[in-house]
């Protein structure tokens, strides 16, 4: 996979404007959102590789409700969290619902960039390894893989 796409989520426009122009610049499909409404009313519509996940947001739902719902929707969607000095017993607690790591506040973009490769590796490796488990089950038990994949298309 060459192709990968990256969801920002953060409530600092100019720190989200400037990654995503970034990002864009090298070629990487990215959207930047404010709130976690937003991604997640966006991660309903379509799947992102990477989330860039800004801890402390406005609105009603704060970035642990926010990375719950996002793993639920999209389980293997990488989660990477943005956290304050002050939040970071709030990212322990992202790292043990699945998130898959966190950066300090403020962040450097090449820190940002190197961590993105890294979610984007763990998810291709992780991805590779459910294809491979499927190819072994369809060898095993050839009708038992179709008809998973005929429930998978039932599914809203
Ligand atoms: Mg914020």
């Amino acid at each position: 996979m060459d192709y990968f796409s990256i969801l920002i989520v953060d409530d600092e426009v100019d720190f989200l404007e400037t990654i995503v122009k970034r990002l864009q610049k090298r070629n990487i499909d990215t959207t930047g959102v404010t709130s976690a409404e937003k991604a997640l009313a966006l991660m309903d519509q379509r799947l992102f590789d990477v989330v860039v996940l800004d801890i402390k947001l406005p609105g009603g739902m704060d970035g642990i409700e926010a990375l719950r719902e996002m793993k639920r929707k999209a389980p293997l969607t990488e989660v990477i969290l943005l956290t304050g000095h002050a939040s970071v017993e709030t990212s322990i607690e992202g790292m043990k619902l699945g998130a898959f790591d966190y950066l300090l506040k403020p962040v450097k973009l090449e820190d940002l960039l190197v961590k993105i490769g890294e979610a984007f590796e763990k998810k291709d490796v992780h991805e590779q390894k459910i294809r491979k488990a499927k190819i072994q089950e369809l060898m095993r038990f050839p009708g038992r893989v179709f008809q998973q994949e005929k429930d998978e298309k039932k599914k809203p």
